[in-house]
């Protein structure tokens, strides 16, 4: 998810594009301006952290760009490509990395695993916002 901070930035095309050009699919993609309340699911197991009501007010400052990608490893790929969560330790090369310098404001939101990931389609996504199509990167991005 292209965060309000990325999407204010004219950033979005370019996160696209880093997904896209690596070789993955995009399944879905859309602009959505955040309720409280579906941050707060977003966000549940943080909500015991003290940055935590910071975060849910930033996030709902304006819209973002929620999106789906399938590929090989994606979740632990995509994670890389995003770099570390805190700007000021994310490698340069990394959209963080590249893009940001504060916590709160760093651009990106990437899943952490299978089932968070799951989780967080069913809070963004309905099931006919998101299209299974047959894409020629399989022959050409894969072995
Ligand atoms: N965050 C923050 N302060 C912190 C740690 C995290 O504002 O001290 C924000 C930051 O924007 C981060 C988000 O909370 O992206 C979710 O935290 P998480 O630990 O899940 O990091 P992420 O998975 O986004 O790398
Ligand atoms: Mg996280």
């Amino acid at each position: 998810m292209v965060k309000p901070d990325g999407v204010q930035r004219g950033l979005t095309g370019e996160i696209i594009q880093r997904f896209e050009k690596r070789g993955y699919k995009m399944v879905g993609c859309k602009m959505v301006w955040p309720s409280k309340e579906l941050l707060e699911k977003h966000y549940a197991d943080l909500s015991g952290q003290p940055f935590f009501a910071g975060l849910i007010a930033f996030m709902a400052t304006g819209p973002v760009v929620a999106m789906v990608w399938e590929g090989k490893e994606i979740i632990k790929m995509g994670r890389m490509m995003l770099g570390a969560t805190n700007p000021q330790e994310s490698a340069p090369g990394t959209l963080r990395g590249d893009y940001s310098i504060d916590v709160t404001r760093n651009i990106i939101h990437g899943s952490d695993g299978v089932d968070i990931a799951k989780k967080e389609i069913g809070l963004w996504f309905k099931p006919e916002e998101m299209f299974d199509y047959k894409s020629c990167l399989k022959e050409m991005v894969y072995e």
